[in-house]
């Protein structure tokens, strides 16, 4: 072994160090910007390993720059422009990528020949015979899957009549015994055709499983494609000889995989259900209850009464939802808290496992606006302490504290684990309208006695809170005294 294989080992070893405690670092709210840095220092060693490892081939270091600098373009314009509230679509596309690259990877070595050599990884032609079949199956899969996905979260691809019948499991049984025989024949193939009759299938039934997914449950399924990915990434990392490729597409699959299934319980679906159960929500929403005319209890109210009731509250909880995002109201969420703080109000922010469009999406949000991590609790400790609250604001959330998730069988939401605002003394509900959320159902809670709906924006609503305490005189009072 040379001298700059051993050195290409080594940076790569760093690398796989680096992306796993990047990867760690995520976990944390605190952490997760220089964790964030940290993996793609990871990814740039990596990138240099390559180099290294490839020298010195100058076509190879060619194609490599090129690639390099405008997949790193790509991705600083998209991260760049790109809203949080469409965060997920951007995962999705980010998810394709890698199962094309993987795919695309896999395809060039049964075309045209492996690179195990000198690898270290210890390889028999059907060790890379079934790599090839797992990166180039799983690999379109994700790929077309996260692009159907995607689109469907854009509102682009609607969800055809035909994929909620039998008819799409007739279909997809077909594809999957396709590609079974693409694999199977592969081996023996001199003239490429197995390959291509693999890819096609793949292609197609990453398509036909996705498309009849309703899109509340995209997020869902964005999160399986993601660890999809990674399971077509380790398996590249096998056709290629990555020691690099394999650990994290390891470490990326069942990270994936955990999060499905964190996502799955929070929303009392299981995979199987949301995989093969056909559309709910979103861009399709079920229900009927959720137009305003269904509603004949509401109580509403002006920023005005809103604001003298939390200048006299002793506690405030603030639950943030999809709408807040939307509104981009964080700013003058945290203000509003600072305000409140001043004049001796303990303030705390529930946050529910999916609220918002992706997991947690309102740790980030209000992250953003510098809220104190402490201050952001969890659904499990805080419902707990709703009984003992003055005053909560439910900011453009409405399928997270709908109590119908607790108490009505017949509800599409029956056994979400839900934000039990409904115990507390006073709730506010801040939203444009009496409008569904992404269940595309009523909510009871906007009908109970204690509950007051405060219309319009979240940002709208929040600044008038704010201007409404100062001409109360709150904050300015106690912090002087
Ligand atoms: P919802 O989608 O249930 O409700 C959001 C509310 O925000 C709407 O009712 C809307 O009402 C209001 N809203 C929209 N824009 C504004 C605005 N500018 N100002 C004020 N209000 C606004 O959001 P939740 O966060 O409560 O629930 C999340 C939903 O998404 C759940 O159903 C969850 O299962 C689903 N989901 C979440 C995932 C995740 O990972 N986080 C993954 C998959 C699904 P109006 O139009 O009247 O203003």
């Amino acid at each position: 072994m040379s001298l700059m294989t051993l050195l290409s080992y080594a940076i790569d070893l760093v690398a796989v160090l680096l992306l796993a405690l990047g990867i760690k670092g995520l976990s944390k709210v605190r952490t997760a910007r220089s964790a964030n840095g940290l993996a793609a220092l990871a990814i740039g060693l990596a990138v240099l390993g390559l180099l290294i490892q490839t020298q010195p081939s100058l076509e190879a270091w060619l194609w490599i720059a090129i690639g390099t600098a405008v997949g790193g373009l790509l991705g600083v314009i998209t991260a760049q422009r790109v809203p949080m509230t469409a965060m997920p679509e951007t995962v999705a596309l980010f998810n394709g990528c890698g199962g094309l690259a993987s795919l695309l990877v896999a395809v060039a070595v049964a075309l045209y020949g492996g690179a195990q050599a000198e690898s270290g990884v210890t390889s028999t032609d059907l060790v890379e015979q079934i790599s090839i079949v797992i990166s180039v199956f799983v690999g379109a899969i994700t790929f077309s899957g996260s692009i159907v996905a995607m689109g469907k979260l854009q509102g682009w691809i609607p969800t055809p009549g035909w994929t909620q019948s039998q008819v799409r499991h007739g279909v997809n049984i077909t594809l999957a015994v396709a590609a079974l025989v693409g694999a199977l024949t592969l081996p023996a193939d001199t003239t490429g055709s197995s390959l291509w009759v693999l890819v096609a299938a793949s292609s197609l039934l990453g398509i036909g499983v996705t498309l009849p997914i309703g899109g509340a449950d995209m997020p869902v399924v964005i999160s399986l494609l993601n660890s999809y990915s990674g399971v077509a990434a380790a398996a590249a990392g096998f056709v290629v000889g990555s020691q690099l490729l394999i650990v994290a597409g390891a470490m990326v699959g069942a990270a994936g995989l955990i999060l499905t299934q964190v996502m799955c319980t929070a929303m009392n679906r299981s995979l199987v259900n949301v995989l093969f159960g056909g559309a709910l929500g979103g861009a399709a929403p079920v229900g009927g209850g959720g137009s305003e005319a269904g509603y004949t209890r509401i109580t509403s109210c002006s920023p005005e009464e809103c604001a003298m009731a939390l200048e006299t509250a002793e506690r405030v909880v603030f639950v943030p939802g999809y709408g807040l995002a939307v509104a981009q109201a964080q700013h003058a969420l945290r203000e509003l808290s600072k305000m409140l703080e001043a004049n001796g109000t303990e303030v705390s922010y529930a946050i529910h496992p999916v609220a918002g469009r992706m997991p947690g999406h309102m740790n980030v949000l209000l992250a953003e606006a510098d809220v104190p991590y402490e201050q952001l609790i969890e659904m499990d400790a805080i419902n707990p302490e709703f009984p003992r609250t003055d005053v909560v604001i439910v900011l453009g959330a409405n399928d997270v504290v709908n109590p119908d998730a607790k108490r009505d069988p017949s509800s599409p939401l029956y056994g979400m684990p839900v934000l039990e605002v409904d115990q507390a003394r006073q709730v506010f509900v801040v939203k444009r309208s009496l409008g569904a959320g992404y269940a595309g159902i009523s909510n009871a809670l906007f009908e109970l006695p204690q509950t007051a709906m405060v219309f319009g924006d979240a940002k709208a609503v929040l600044n008038g809170l704010l201007s409404e305490l100062r001409e109360l005189g709150v904050g300015k009072v106690k912090a002087a005294a």
